[in-house]
């Protein structure tokens, strides 16, 4: 499977930043400062499978229209957007009109990263290998065990789920009600208590002290975040 990323960015120094750390990766990143060079470069890589899209571009054509027309053509390829702070209706915006995730700038290639390879992976790309790491921490998926420091830590099948969460999104502030949605999977009536309690455990399990957690941090009235 092709490992070529679209990246629709106008911005040389974020484009440059992008493509350097892709590349770091393991991925061929293909480039466009323009919806019209996009356009150009998906012609000629019809085995693209992931497009990084900047929303606004010069020109008429934004990143949204890209997005729509992408996910016309193609129902499989992978669009993550790329969007400023001040964006986030934009971001709303952009997952309405097909995109699988966002980004939001400034980020850090970490977590550019760890965006592309869930979307390689939900795509069957099985990126390097089905392993995510984080500090002292790594998870294999195919195995499903954790890691810290070379050292075997026992989980439950939910607070595995829970940790796999975190490291696919590491510095993303994780509400209570998606993290329930995304483990416990309907979540039909189930009370975000849960999470709370999963995540005390977790803190034992993974902090080195749990009353101060710098792995899972608690974002005030609304959930979690892995990290800084
Ligand atoms: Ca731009």
């Amino acid at each position: 499977m092709s490992k070529k990323v679209l990246v629709l960015e106008d911005e040389l120094n974020i484009r440059s930043f992008v493509v350097i750390n892709l590349k770091r990766a393991g991925y061929e990143p293909i480039e466009a400062g323009t919806a019209e060079e996009a356009f150009e470069r998906i012609a000629d890589n019809p085995d693209i499978r992931v497009a990084l899209l900047d929303i606004m571009l010069p020109g008429e054509v934004d990143g949204f229209e890209v997005c729509r027309k992408l996910r016309a053509a193609d129902e499989t390829i992978g669009i993550i957007m790329l969007t400023a702070k001040s964006q986030e209706v934009d971001t709303i915006t952009g997952l309405m009109n097909g995109a699988d995730d966002y980004i939001t700038k400034p980020f850090s290639p970490p977590e550019l990263i760890a965006r592309v390879d869930v979307i390689f992976r939900r795509l069957g790309g099985k990126a390097e290998s089905s392993a995510l790491s984080s500090g002292p921490f790594k998870l294999d998926l195919t195995s499903r065990t954790l890691l810290k420091n070379g050292e075997r830590i026992k989980l439950t099948a939910t607070e595995f789920d829970i940790v796999t969460i975190f490291l696919e999104n590491p510095g993303k502030a994780l509400s209570r009600e998606e993290i329930l949605r995304k483990v416990w999977t309907k979540g039909n009536g189930t009370d975000t208590k849960i999470v709370d309690v999963n995540i005390r455990r977790l803190r034992i399990k993974l902090e080195d002290d749990p009353t101060n957690p710098v792995y899972i941090n608690t974002i005030w009235s609304f959930g979690y975040k892995w990290g800084e």
